[in-house]
């Protein structure tokens, strides 16, 4: 079959595999409908994750349909249309069992797929612990609605749900990318009073207008004014710091009120700097990430009753033998691009 392999830092390429074969009791073999493309993707190329294994498969955002299932496999069987989880977890450890499924202390445990293990930008995936990496896709639910609930879609809905959200809040999000768009989602699902989004490109604040005419935008230039003048209490009562740029980190806790509550998703190339005698005596409450990806079966119920919809984010489609031009589309951020869907099996 054909995968798209971290070939060595700066280089992916297509190339002949064996399809593969069940491992272990708990695993199933997922024949991939749609795969997509994630920032994290060019981090591995880029070789910023070192604990990115040259040779794997890369791709762990996907959906399919279920080939083979090992004989401890319960909740799937062949033949089922399935979300693919981006972390990989036991769900029986100390941490699983209090959700926290992204550290679990499995060898596998956490971001394995397409990082330590093959991934799905191919045309099947092995998935180890299959009853908590797997999701059934609802029959109202099509393939391209499902496609972002295992990694980016459930890591929007799990920083809105760590975020403590109030209806009385102003919400502002930092960054507009295909995670910041997912997290906007989520976050209107609590209900706050305000959401303003902030995201250096016009583009992306143009999306956001379009599809959610109710949330506020602006460019970084005058943030704090902004939030100042769109807020009730000097300042976000939550911030989203989902854009991970350089300057973000610093923005998110300088526009928070005091004793806010500040999520930072991001993932940051360097380390940040938390200058605590500046925000001494603002009280400040911060939650960080890793995705605890273990919502999404209450993702797909609400994709079901269409509280959610990310179909719009998916801006282009590529069949798995055009993948290289896919990813030069989406590493450029060509034709207004969000994310890309790639068919392996067309
Ligand atoms: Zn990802
Ligand atoms: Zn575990």
């Amino acid at each position: 079959m054909l995968a798209y392999t971290y070939i060595e830092q700066g280089k992916f390429e297509l190339i002949e595999k064996p399809k593969p074969v069940l491992l272990d009791d708990r695993d199933a073999i997922v024949k991939v409908t749609l795969a997509s493309i994630c920032t994290s993707d060019l981090h591995i190329k880029h070789g910023s994750v070192p604990r990115a294994v040259p040779g794997i498969t890369v791709g762990h955002e996907m959906v399919g349909v279920v080939e083979q299932v090992g004989a401890a496999v319960t909740t799937v069987k062949p033949g089922d249309r399935v979300t693919v989880n981006v972390e990989t977890f036991c769900g029986e450890c100390f941490f699983c069992k209090h959700g926290w499924v992204n550290n679990c202390t499995d060898s596998n445990g956490g971001w394995a797929l397409g990082c330590r293990i093959d991934g799905g930008q191919a045309e099947y995936v092995r998935v180890p612990y299959a009853d908590q990496g797997l999701d059934k896709i609802p029959n109202a639910v099509t393939d391209v609605q499902a496609l972002l609930v295992g990694d980016v879609l459930a890591t929007g809905y799990w920083a809105a749900q760590i975020s403590e959200i109030h209806n009385e809040d102003t919400v502002l999000i930092l960054g507009a990318g295909p995670t910041g768009l997912c997290t906007l989602q989520c976050v209107r699902l609590h209900n706050p009073k305000r959401v303003l989004v902030c995201d250096m490109d016009e583009n992306r604040l143009a999306f956001v207008r379009k599809h959610h005419p109710e949330v506020l935008t602006t460019t970084s230039d005058g943030l704090k004014d902004f939030v100042l003048a769109h807020s009730d209490h000097g300042g976000a009562d939550v911030v989203l710091e989902v854009a991970g740029s350089e300057d973000t980190f610093r923005m998110a806790w300088d526009c928070a009120r005091p004793n806010a509550i500040v999520t930072v998703v991001a993932l940051y190339d360097g380390p940040q700097t938390l200058p605590l005698p500046d925000m001494y005596g603002k009280n400040l409450i911060f939650k960080t990430g890793g995705v605890d990806g273990c919502n999404c079966k209450e993702i797909l119920r609400l994709i079901a009753q269409g509280d959610i919809d990310t179909t719009p984010l998916i801006t282009h489609t590529y069949p798995l033998r055009d993948i290289a031009e896919a990813y030069e589309l989406f590493e450029n951020r060509q034709d207004g691009v969000i994310k890309v869907a790639i068919q392996p099996n067309v």
